[in-house]
């Protein structure tokens, strides 16, 4: 139950004064339901009104507040055409421009013959000084009701400043006082204001610097909101061991047998991640373990692995991969190592349908299936697993926590692996699954070769064709991967087709395919076999397509507009090659506009290949909301902190959460009970609910 003194704040926005349903509305829409969604809706900007110059001296440009006297009102005849009223002081003449003006409106806000202080940005018009519409009208009297200082929010549509400036105000006015729940020493050496200082500070920026994500108010704001989220996180896993998982210790038969079939010895970081894994496993604790590794370290051998481990005690595993493709592949992959053991792996995905899709389930259900490979099919209602040991999630980023948690939930204590292509820095995991047991494969398999990156300018994309047909004369297979189009699905399609034709008209129709997101299935497949297998050498994609396909054969890809994807997306797309032992290029066209950011980002691309270095930089330019795809990959979004540059933040407060938490586990001591504050504040219920006496 939410505690009262946080009642206020969890009121409906139209409880508000001066909100109306049609505003409340509106605002939910940019901040959230709640009074505190407001409070949480942090000023971006400054106005500073305090330049109170004559007319004669305003400069056009700049934000001026003027007192002037009202003359006289001209409507227009043509309504395209401003509202103008008159004004001067003793020094010139200012015209206040209107468009659509009302009236009957303006000559209320602004009589004829009475005296106003007007402020807004100042134009020259026709030599002309001009204000269009200010943003504030005030008679003498009422002077102080134009800010010094004002703060400007986010932009949100259809409310205008003044009403959203109101309504945080009286956001504000309802914001108690709390029981302090940081550490009194903490606070005091950080030199940090309550929160409700804070809180109001941050609302009522003195100067730019209140604006810094690094000011004593935004600090404390951003770790309130890490430490709730840190205590979260650590009471879900408290709860997790408590619960208890399975003891899964095979005797080593099943793995052994695939091992020595494996056409290679496994790698130093592969055979550690194995004991990591293993040793989770052996343990009474249910595991919850993420699997790093670039793209083609070799995951899905440590995943097979460790699923036989579940197998040889008569358990089943199942492997989920986030598109259709991947789940194949992962199929075909490991089929053939399962069929000399004489075990039975399904697959399932949205395209298995009927008799094929009813055997599947059947097989799992009585457990005659031992392996299930598929995507989120596999965690639909109707898919029943007899004995779900291990589940691994072969993420790639798109999965949310609460698909993660819904396949957990196919077995009571289900062993979970999730395994990422793309490293994640640490704090950023520590966002979305708190102080997760992680294990990382450094090294690359043995005899990859480095991939050569190039950027190259769109103007000389025809040597980048020219350049091709010599590497097909050498038996290279092409990725060409065209550009991404954010704003419609529609224009990547068409992108990719009409590159497509382009180098048909090069290369011959039989030599290049196409595959994209709204082909079906069999077509899907169609293309990549003949990709494969021939008679394709070129393969056009849009990147809804498959960055985990695997074709030893492919050494060269172009990738067309490089800069539009993010770095951590190159570094993937750009993993799909350099996996056979032939030299492999990657060839980044680039618009011939770029901007600092875009070309820092080619520029690290072409010069490192390590993805954690990349996933660093990739941090360091974009910042932490943008850098998973947010929504897709289940990391919290934060209103306060940014993960970029609160990062040592994080740390301390993944410390605090664990240390309080060790000494008070439920919460129950002085601290304890405001730290349940916070976390009502930040809305983790959910978490309250893992405590004892909740
Ligand atoms: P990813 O980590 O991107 O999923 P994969 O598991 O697809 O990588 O492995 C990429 C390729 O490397 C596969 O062809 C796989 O058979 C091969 N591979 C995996 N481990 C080793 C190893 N220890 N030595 C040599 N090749 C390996
Ligand atoms: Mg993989």
């Amino acid at each position: 139950m939410r505690p009262e003194i946080l009642f206020p704040l969890f009121a409906k926005l139209d409880s508000l004064k001066g909100v109306g349903p049609r505003i409340a509305a509106l605002m939910e829409k940019a901040a959230g339901p709640h009074v505190v969604d407001l409070l949480w809706h942090l000023p971006r900007e400054i106005i500073d009104r305090r330049d109170r110059p004559t007319v004669a001296a305003a400069l056009p440009g700049k934000i001026v507040t003027l007192t002037v006297r009202v003359g006289r009102h001209e409507a227009p005849s043509d309504r395209r055409r401003p509202y103008r009223i008159h004004t001067a002081d003793d020094t010139g003449n200012l015209i206040l421009t209107y468009f659509r003006g009302d009236r009957k409106y303006l000559e209320q806000i602004l009589p004829p013959g009475e005296t106003r202080i007007v402020s807004g940005r100042l134009d020259l018009y026709n030599g002309i000084k001009q204000m269009a519409h200010p943003d504030h009208v005030q008679p003498l009297d009422r002077a102080d009701e134009i800010p010094g200082i004002e703060a400007v929010y986010p932009l949100t549509q259809g409310i205008t400043p003044k009403v959203l400036a109101k309504a945080i105000h009286a956001a504000l006015d309802r914001a108690p006082e709390m029981p302090e729940w940081l550490d009194d020493a903490f606070l005091k050496q950080r030199e940090w204001p309550t929160w409700r200082q804070a809180i109001t500070t941050a609302h009522a920026p003195e100067g730019s610097g209140d604006l810094s994500p690094l000011s004593r108010s935004r600090l404390r704001l951003a770790y309130d909101e890490l430490l709730a989220n840190q205590l979260a996180l650590t009471l879900v896993r408290m709860r997790a061991k408590r619960q208890g998982g399975q003891v899964i210790k095979g005797d080593g038969s099943l793995r052994r047998r695939v091992e020595s079939a494996l056409p290679f010895a496994l790698t130093g970081s592969q055979i550690t991640a194995l004991s990591e894994i293993y040793g989770d496993m052996a343990s009474p604790h249910r595991m919850l373990r993420l699997l790093q590794g670039d793209v083609g370290s070799g995951k899905t051998v440590v995943a097979l692995l460790a699923m036989l481990n579940a197998v040889e005690t008569g358990g089943q595993a199942a492997l989920m991969a986030p598109t259709e493709i991947l789940a194949r592949q992962h199929f075909d992959t490991i089929a053939p190592l399962l069929t000399p053991l004489g075990l039975k792996c399904v697959v399932l995905t949205g395209r298995d349908k009927g008799a094929v899709r009813r055997d599947a389930l059947a097989a799992l259900a009585e457990g005659s299936a031992k392996l299930a490979i598929g995507t989120h099919a596999l965690f639909q209602d109707d898919v029943e697993f007899r004995d779900l040991k291990l589940a691994v999630i072969d993420e790639q980023h798109r999965f949310g926590v609460h698909q993660r948690l819904t396949l957990g939930a196919k077995g009571a204590k289900t062993d979970m692996l999730v395994m990422t292509a793309t490293p994640i820095p640490r704090t950023l995991t520590m966002t979305a699954y708190g102080d997760l047991d992680s294990s990382r494969l450094t090294d690359k398999p043995p005899g990859r070769k480095p991939i050569k990156t190039v950027v190259v300018a769109h103007h000389r994309l025809t040597e980048v064709v020219d350049g091709l047909t010599r590497k097909l004369r050498e038996g290279a297979k092409i990725y060409w991967v065209c550009p991404l189009v954010e704003e419609s699905e529609t224009n990547d399609l068409a992108n990719a087709e009409g590159r497509h034709a382009d180098l048909i008209k090069h290369f011959g129709e039989d030599r290049v395919a196409l595959v994209h997101g709204r082909m079906k299935g069999k077509e899907k497949d169609a293309a990549m076999d003949r990709f494969v297998n021939g008679p394709g050498d070129i393969l056009v994609a849009t990147t809804v397509i498959e960055v985990g396909v695997n074709v030893p054969a492919a050494t060269v890809m172009v990738i067309e507009q490089a800069e539009r994807f993010g770095l951590a997306q190159l570094h993937q797309l750009r993993g799909r090659i350099g996996r056979g032992d032939a030299e492999s290029t990657c060839i980044l066209v680039r618009s011939e506009e770029l901007t600092q950011t875009a070309r820092e980002r080619l520029r690290t691309l072409s010069e490192t290949e390590d993805g954690f270095v990349i996933a660093e930089k990739d941090l360091e330019l974009r910042g932490a909301g943008e850098i998973l795809g947010t929504k897709q990959s289940g990391l919290p979004e934060f209103r306060l902190a940014d993960i970029a540059l609160h990062g040592e933040l994080m740390r301390i407060a993944n410390d605090d959460a664990k240390l309080v938490l060790e000494r008070d586990p439920d919460l129950t001591g002085d601290r304890g009970k405001r730290l349940r504050l916070l976390l009502y504040l930040f809305e983790r219920d959910a978490a309250i609910a893992n405590l004892k006496s909740g």
